[in-house]
C-alpha cells in the first residue's frame, strides 16, 4: 500500500481533531470490495489489524483525524463534526487523492452524546446502497469494507456492531465552510477555500473572483448530481448542509431509499415529519443548501459587506434557472431527447401526472419506454399512456428522430434494477446468520450482482423489478432508519 498522506492537516488545527480508532479485538472482515481495493492498492488484512493489533510501525506512520463542521440539520444551525468517524490518512493514486474514512470507530471530541459506534446492519446497509449508486453511474463514496467489530451496539436492542471502511475524494462539505465562517475567523475560512479548490475546483484559482467561481462550480456538480439522484428515484433523506459534499458525491446513507409508485412527496425517513426531504423538494433544498454555502463564504467575495452582499443576492437569483436547466435536460433524456426544449418539458410533464395520477412505479413505466417488459410491470398498455406515447413519437418525428436513436439514449438513462426497500431489508435482516450459513451469504452476493447492473433487462430480473405492494411500501416509510 502506498503511504497514507495528510495535506488536511496543513488547514489550521481547529479544522480537525488527532483521534485513534478504538482497539476491537476480534475485528474480522465482513465484507470486501476487491475492486476498489486493488484500485487504491491496500490490502485485506490492512484495517482489520488495524483495529485488532496494530503494530508500532503501523501506529507510527498513521496518523488519523475526525474533522470539525458546523451544519443545517433540518434547516436549524448547529455544531457539529464526525462523531463516529475519522480520517484514516489520504490514498494518493496517479489520478486522484481520496479520504480513506472509518465509520463507526469509537467516539471522537465531536461525539456529544453519540456512542461512536455503528450497527452491522447500517454500514451493510451504506456498502449495498454506495455500491448500486456507483454502478448507476452517480457520483458517490465508496464503500472499501465492512468491519464486524465482535462487540454489541445498543440502539433500541443490542446489535451486532461493526465499522465501515469508505472512500471519497473529499468529505469537505457545506458544513465545513460554515464551521470557518461561524466559529473561526476569515484568515481559516482563506485556508479552507485555497484547499478546497487546489484540491477539488483547480480551475478556479485563476478566476476573478475565486470564491464566487467556487461556488459556481460547487452549485454545477451539486445540481447534477442531485438530478441524477431525481433520475433514478433516489431520495437521500437527510440533505442537511453537513451532508452536502464540496465535490459533489452523494454520502452519509441513513434513511435514504429508492422509491417505488411515483408520487413527488414521497418521504422514507421516519424524521423528516415536515417532507423537507421529499423526492420533490431535492431541488429546492439543494439550492437553499447552496445559499448557505455562498453566505459562509460572503467575506471572501468582496471585503465590503455591502457590495458583498449585493454580488451574493444577484448571483444567487441565477440558481433555479441552473437547476431548472440541469433538471430539464437530465428528464428530456430519460423520454429519449438529447437537448430539452419547451415540448419535452411538456411532455415531461404530461407524463409525471399521469404516472402520478395512476400510481405507476417510477423505475418500471421509465424503463418499459426502452425494454420490452412484462405489461403487469408497466403501465403503457393504458390508454391515457397510449395517447401520451402518441404525443411523444409524433413529436420525435417532426425532429426525425427514430424511436431506435430514442431507445438508444433511454436503456443509458433509465435503470432496469434499483435496489428496492423491500428487497435490502429482507437481505439486512439475515445479516446476523451470514457467518453461521453461507447460503444467506451467497443470496447477498447473488443480490449485490443484480443491483451492480443496473441497466441491462432480461425477463430472469422480473422479480427484483416487481415493486412491494402498497402495504409494505407504506409500512416501509416509518421504520427505515440508521
Ligand atoms: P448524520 O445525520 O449521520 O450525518 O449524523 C449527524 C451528526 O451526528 C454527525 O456529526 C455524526 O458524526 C453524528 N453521529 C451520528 N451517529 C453518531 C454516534 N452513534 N455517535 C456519535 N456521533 C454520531
Ligand atoms: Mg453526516
Amino acid at each position: 500500500m502506498n503511504k497514507l498522506e495528510y495535506s488536511y492537516c496543513e488547514l489550521p488545527s481547529a479544522f480537525y481533531s488527532k483521534v485513534k480508532p478504538l482497539k476491537f479485538k476480534g475485528a474480522s472482515t465482513f465484507l470486501f470490495n476487491e475492486t476498489l481495493a486493488k484500485k487504491l492498492h491496500i490490502s485485506e488484512d490492512f484495517i482489520p489489524s488495524l483495529l485488532d493489533s496494530p503494530s508500532e510501525a503501523l501506529t507510527e506512520i498513521i496518523s488519523p483525524f475526525a474533522q470539525g463542521y458546523a451544519g443545517h440539520q433540518f434547516g436549524h444551525f448547529t455544531m457539529l463534526g464526525d462523531g463516529r468517524a475519522l480520517v484514516l490518512g489520504e490514498v494518493v493514486t496517479n489520478t486522484q487523492r481520496f479520504d480513506l474514512q472509518l465509520k463507526g470507530s469509537g467516539p471522537t471530541p465531536y461525539s456529544r452524546r453519540g456512542d461512536g459506534r455503528a450497527t452491522l446492519k447500517a454500514m451493510t446497509r451504506e456498502y449495498i446502497i454506495s455500491e448500486a449508486m456507483e454502478a448507476l453511474h452517480i457520483p458517490t463514496s465508496r464503500s472499501l469494507a465492512v468491519l464486524s467489530t465482535g462487540e454489541s451496539v445498543f440502539r433500541t436492542v443490542p446489535e451486532p456492531g461493526a465499522v465501515l471502511a469508505r472512500v471519497m475524494k473529499s468529505h469537505i462539505r457545506v458544513g465545513t465552510f460554515e464551521y470557518a465562517r461561524y466559529f473561526l475567523d476569515v484568515e481559516a475560512l482563506q485556508s479552507l477555500l485555497s484547499y478546497a479548490i487546489d484540491r477539488l475546483y483547480p480551475s478556479c484559482k485563476n478566476a476573478n473572483n475565486p470564491a464566487l467561481e467556487f461556488i459556481k462550480s460547487v452549485a454545477k456538480t451539486q445540481f447534477e448530481l442531485v438530478a441524477d439522484w431525481m433520475r433514478v428515484g433516489f431520495i437521500h433523506g437527510v440533505m442537511n448542509t453537513d451532508n452536502t459534499a464540496i465535490s459533489g458525491e452523494s454520502f452519509d446513507y441513513g434513511p435514504c431509499a429508492f422509491m417505488n409508485q411515483y408520487d413527488p412527496n414521497t418521504v422514507f425517513s421516519s424524521i423528516d415529519t415536515q417532507g423537507r426531504y421529499a423526492f420533490a423538494n431535492q431541488g429546492a433544498i439543494i439550492q437553499w443548501n447552496l445559499i448557505r454555502l455562498t453566505e459562509a463564504l460572503l467575506p471572501l467575495i468582496d471585503p465590503s459587506e455591502a457590495q458583498a452582499l449585493a454580488i451574493a443576492k444577484s448571483f444567487i437569483q441565477g440558481f433555479e434557472h441552473e437547476w431548472h436547466r440541469i433538471y430539464q435536460h437530465m428528464m428530456a433524456q430519460k423520454i429519449g431527447f438529447t437537448e430539452a426544449d419547451q415540448e419535452t418539458e411538456r411532455l415531461v410533464h404530461s407524463l409525471l401526472k399521469l404516472m402520478e395520477e395512476h400510481g405507476t412505479d417510477y423505475t418500471n413505466t421509465f424503463a418499459g419506454l426502452c425494454h420490452s417488459i412484462p405489461i403487469a410491470l408497466s403501465p403503457w398498455e393504458h390508454a391515457a399512456f397510449m395517447e401520451w406515447k402518441k404525443e411523444w413519437n409524433s413529436y420525435a418525428k417532426s425532429k426525425e428522430i427514430t424511436l431506435e436513436e430514442r431507445k438508444q439514449l433511454m436503456s443509458t438513462r433509465n435503470p432496469v434494477i434499483i435496489p428496492r426497500n423491500h428487497l435490502v431489508e429482507s437481505i439486512l435482516s439475515e445479516v446476523e446468520y451470514w457467518g453461521k450459513d453461507t447460503s444467506y451469504s451467497t443470496r447477498f452476493n447473488e443480490a449485490l450482482a443484480i443491483w451492480n447492473n443496473p441497466y441491462r433487462y432480461d425477463e430472469s430480473l422480473i422479480p427484483w423489478m416487481t415493486p412491494p405492494t402498497a402495504e409494505a411500501n407504506q409500512a416501509h416509510q416509518t421504520y427505515c432508519g440508521t
